[in-house]
């Protein structure tokens, strides 16, 4: 479904993706796993189009689209910092996509809903984000992601900025929604078991390139370099 294709991007001197290859099937559930550094949130950034790869191609649907400006891609993203509008109430963050995604606005109202209800907070539509948990604040986030349903969820690092326990929550949240809607789902993570717990498959990343592409099982049953044997704590 998604197809990376050689992909390689430098900044100046620097190349921070080495001829990177990855095919996601229709509705997997995939992790850019590795150390801070290691190129992961660049290659989510070209697959989102915010960057263009220096060489390489990327399709979706056996569609190029490695030149699309992000808002010509159907993707929804999910960042680290919430970066709700703090004017505008959780029904509005939520509905923020739709105009501009074509919606029209007598079907918007029942969307919103639709998402409030999917991520379980059917009743908090006319609050403001400051009156949120930062967790219920990230469920936002993945409503209003997902609102103008898009073909593809990218999340980087969504959950870094909570506490272990919401963090633990919430990733099985993710997952369900996930599998529910069975949209296919990229997602940038540095924490192993966050990986493990939730992913198809896992990339394991390492100085811009993919060490190893595997079910969480395989990686840890049978690590392909040393690098990924210390990543994922087989080696301790
Ligand atoms: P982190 O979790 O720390 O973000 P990461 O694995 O996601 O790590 P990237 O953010 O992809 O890594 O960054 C990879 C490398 O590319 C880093 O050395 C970073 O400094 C560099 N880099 C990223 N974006 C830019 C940019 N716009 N200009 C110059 N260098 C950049």
């Amino acid at each position: 479904f998604l197809k990376l294709q050689n992909l390689d991007k430098s900044f100046g001197e620097n190349r921070v993706v080495k001829d990177f290859n990855l095919d996601v099937e229709k509705g997997e559930f995939i992790s850019l796993l590795g150390p801070s550094g290691c190129g992961k949130t660049t290659v989510l950034r070209m697959v989102a189009g915010f960057e263009t790869p220096s060489s390489g191609q990327i399709l979706v649907a056996d569609k190029e689209i490695t030149r699309l400006r992000t808002n010509q891609r159907k993707v929804g993203m999910v960042f680290q910092s919430y970066a709700l509008f703090p004017n505008l109430t959780v029904a509005q963050n939520v509905g923020f996509g739709l105009k501009v995604a074509g919606i029209p606005r007598g079907e918007r109202a029942g969307r919103v809903q639709e998402m409030l209800d999917l991520i379980g907070l059917p009743d908090l539509g006319a609050r403001f984000p400051w009156q949120l948990s930062g967790g219920q604040q990230q469920r936002v986030a993945l409503a209003r992601a997902l609102a103008p349903k898009p073909q593809m969820l990218l999340l980087d690092e969504p959950l870094s900025a909570l506490d272990a326990k919401v963090r633990v929550s919430l990733r099985n949240q993710i997952r369900e929604i996930q599998q529910q809607l069975g949209i296919t789902t990229i997602f940038v993570t540095h924490d192993q078991e966050e990986a493990m717990a939730v992913s198809d498959r896992i990339v394991v990343m390492h100085q811009g390139a993919a060490d190893q592409i595997a079910s969480p099982q395989d990686i840890y049953n049978t690590p392909a370099t040393e690098f990924v044997a210390n990543f994922v704590g087989t080696l301790n």
